[in-house]
């Protein structure tokens, strides 16, 4: 089979187009059909599938994914029940589904426009990206900090706004020796490259299959939402054009929301919720001075009763108050000590703990009588226990 005629590499902003079909298998799920010809661009350099449809003799088949191999470009598609199946030789109509196209080009023309300029200024290089359509991430050989980021980011934009012409045009593997463009891989035969702004003064050229816008500013807007780390360089999260727009729109919601909730103006949100935040810290210091004092008290109690073991049961401890009541006891007491915190009508959280008895064998005990779980070392162990105060208080020595 000879290979597939590429529509989109010459015909970017084409939405139909017309092809004889050269090939229908059916397989599990609905059928692969290859065409003379198509618009479909397959997923290819990290870029996800065009979808859509072709109509064929009254019948609206939908292209659910597209792959090449070898040159060669296969359609899924799905045919509805009772509809006529495709068979070779027959003449379709296709359509893709041109917002989800338009979005990857204003996306993708958008991460060249950024790996071009962090290449021309930091001599980094784009290793690994990723187009579909709920994530763009772009992976840059080398760190990037956020002040780099936001400059490259209002050249990026300044590009846009420039609104430059955005061109695609193969070379010859003879050509393609002598000129100095980014490519992540070596490629066999002809080069396809895409350049950004005008070819005496490129912003950007480099090899790749996919459609572009024609000028730059059709991108509307270059947003870098996330930047982290990987692999020893910097993975990149970004959005362009309407998707950027409706992100920003996401975000402009949850800000009003929080905003309102804080009662604060929106610009003043950061310095409402770090106040919030102050005041909850302080009442946490509040709530554990009050704990403090409470184990006080419940530790001298006890001790009062100079019994050989101690119990105690209580509530409303957090887990460090609940620790530091066990080690008051055991420091001043020479038997067991533990403290059961209720935590609703038929479960206790324990920590049982002793200078010098095995505390493994009170929680074995309780293992054994109540199924309780938990573990720990001969000075502490802990754990929590479903059975009522009395039945606890008769087994525990
Ligand atoms: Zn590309």
């Amino acid at each position: 089979m000879t290979n597939t005629i590429k529509l989109y590499d010459s015909a970017p902003y084409q939405t139909t187009f017309e092809a004889t079909i050269l090939s229908a298998e059916p397989v599990k799920k609905g059928w692969t059909i290859v065409l003379d010809q198509t618009l479909f661009f397959p997923e290819e350099g990290g870029q996800s599938a065009d979808d859509g449809w072709l109509d064929a003799v009254s019948c609206k088949w939908t292209v659910t994914d597209v792959q090449i191999k070898d040159g060669i470009i296969y359609h899924s598609v799905m045919i509805p029940e009772g509809n006529k199946t495709a068979e070779p030789g027959m003449k379709v109509f296709g359509e893709i589904n041109w917002q989800k196209r338009f979005s990857n080009m204003q996306n993708h023309t958008g991460e060249h426009i950024l790996s071009g300029l962090i290449h021309a200024k930091y001599g980094f290089e784009n290793v690994g990206f990723h187009l579909s359509e709920n994530i763009v991430t772009f992976d840059q050989s080398g760190y990037l900090s956020p002040e780099q980021l936001a400059e490259i980011e209002r050249e990026a934009n300044r590009i846009v706004w420039a609104n430059l012409p955005v061109t695609a045009r193969y070379l010859s593997p003879e050509e393609a020796k002598d000129k100095t463009y980014r490519s992540k891989i070596e490629i066999d035969g002809d080069v396809r490259l895409v350049t950004v702004g005008e070819a005496a003064d490129p912003v950007d050229v480099c090899a790749c299959c996919a459609p572009h816008v024609a000028r730059t500013g059709e991108i509307g807007l270059i947003k870098i939402l996330r930047s982290e780390k990987y692999k020893g360089g910097t993975r990149l999260t970004i959005l362009c054009g309407e998707r950027a727009l409706a992100e920003v729109s996401k975000r402009q919601e949850q800000i009003e929301r929080i905003s309102h909730l804080l009662r604060a103006k929106q610009d003043e949100a950061y310095e409402a919720v770090s106040h919030l935040y102050d005041e909850n810290a302080a009442q946490k210091e509040r709530l554990i001075g009050m704990q403090e004092e409470k184990i006080r008290r419940l530790a001298e109690e006890a001790l009062a009763k100079k019994t050989e073991n101690i119990w105690i049961f209580t509530e409303g401890l957090d887990p460090l108050p609940h620790r530091n009541l066990v080690n008051l006891l055991i420091e001043q007491n020479d038997g067991f000590a533990g403290v059961f915190l209720q935590i609703n009508d038929m479960e206790y959280r324990f920590i049982i703990g002793s200078g010098t008895g095995d505390s493994r064998e009170i929680a074995a005990i309780l293992r054994d009588k109540y199924g309780a779980k938990g573990g720990g070392k001969p000075e502490m162990v802990q754990g929590s226990v479903c059975a009522k105060k009395e039945d606890l208080i008769r087994v525990l020595p």
